[in-house]
């Protein structure tokens, strides 16, 4: 199998929010999008959870143009998730929203230099809802400036400060209200360091481990197998997938994301692989881009007792061909792998 020469992983890391506003064309995690075309943006009706109608909340999002194409200049994948506990099955990918976004150099709201701190924050765009940042179609209807993306939003935003600030155009910082979000942090990406030597090591084990079993000395061995030996037998090619993984991730456990867009995820389990992702809506091919580790997770503060949001890997694949839609975003599909049991 032909491999890229490298990974790209990405690690969390805290800055100050204003260096992950939309200007600066940020790869980040929770708080609100930091949204590449301004607008149309996807409606809240594209980002309703199917199983509790709730809204989905923004997860991460990575800035990944692509070099040789001139409608990719600008391009960034975003994730959703219902943050709904009930709402998260083991293997189901329900509850989460994938959408790309992309960009010539020159279009309707950025400067086709690069930006400087100096760069204004670019005026066009829709209303964005004050809870969560996506689309805010709806107003609060006695000061018509603060915009929701939903009943459920303009009711904790009420709730949670808004009560006492409408018809004062100033902006508290409930931290209630900010509850609904995922803590702000950069997500921060580096190559992979990762020798091969050791992944030689592996299939060289292989190699070792399939000349011994055609060897005189282990069908003696096998003759004198129980069942539940064989079993334990079968059960090591699932074994060694998460051990793979494991193996893997040890050379840089922090890592929350793996980008290798056209290569392949790192597996947790050998049940529930990638398969049949379905094609674009251009007709083109889907391929990996990246997976969200379960290290993320950590970082979220989702650890509840009962009912909790988990997954092993959520591997995200996009159009192959980046077709371009104007300021249009375009959904995507996520595939989310949990441990076997
Ligand atoms: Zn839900
Ligand atoms: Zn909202
Ligand atoms: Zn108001
Ligand atoms: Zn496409």
């Amino acid at each position: 199998m032909a491999e890229k020469s490298h990974v790209d992983l990405g690690f969390v890391e805290k800055t100050d929010p204003e260096n992950l506003t939309c200007q600066h064309f940020p790869s980040k995690i929770g708080g609100k999008p930091a949204w590449l075309s301004l607008a149309p943006l996807p409606t809240p009706n594209q980002l309703q959870c199917p199983k509790c109608s709730g809204i989905c909340i923004f997860l991460l999002q990575v800035y990944a143009p692509v070099e040789d194409d001139s409608n990719a200049f600008h391009r960034t994948v975003f994730v959703f998730l219902c943050k709904n506990p009930n709402c998260h099955q083991p293997n189901s990918n329900a509850p989460f929203c994938v959408v790309r976004s992309q960009l010539p150099r020159d279009n309707d709201f950025y400067n086709p230099d690069p930006p400087t701190p100096a760069t204004p924050i670019p005026s066009k765009g829709d209303n964005l809802c004050a809870v969560c940042g996506i689309a805010g179609p709806k107003c609060c209807a006695k000061c018509h400036s603060r915009s929701y993306c939903s009943k459920e939003h303009q009711v904790i935003d009420w709730k949670y400060g808004h009560k006492q600030n409408c018809s004062n155009s100033e902006e508290d910082g409930s931290t209630k209200r900010s509850q609904v979000l995922f803590p702000e942090y950069e997500l921060l990406i580096e190559e992979e360091e990762f020798q091969k030597k050791e992944e030689k090591s592996e299939s060289e084990k292989k190699e070792e481990l399939s000349s011994f079993l055609t060897s005189d000395k282990a069908s003696s061995l096998l003759q004198d197998c129980t069942q539940e030996e064989l079993e334990k037998m079968s059960n090591q090619s699932e074994d060694r997938t998460f051990s793979k993984f494991r193996k893997r991730v040890e050379h840089a456990p922090d890592q929350v994301l793996r980008y290798d867009r056209g290569g392949s995820p790192l597996l947790v389990s050998n049940d529930n692989k990638p398969d049949n992702i379905p094609q674009c809506t251009c007709g083109a091919k889907r391929q990996f881009e990246f997976q969200v580790m379960p290290q993320l997770l950590s970082h979220l503060g989702v650890d509840q007792v009962g009912a909790s949001i988990d997954w092993g890997t959520l591997c995200v694949y996009t159009c192959s061909k980046n077709c371009y839609q104007g300021n249009q975003y375009q959904h995507e599909y996520l595939w989310k792998q949990d441990y076997s049991k």
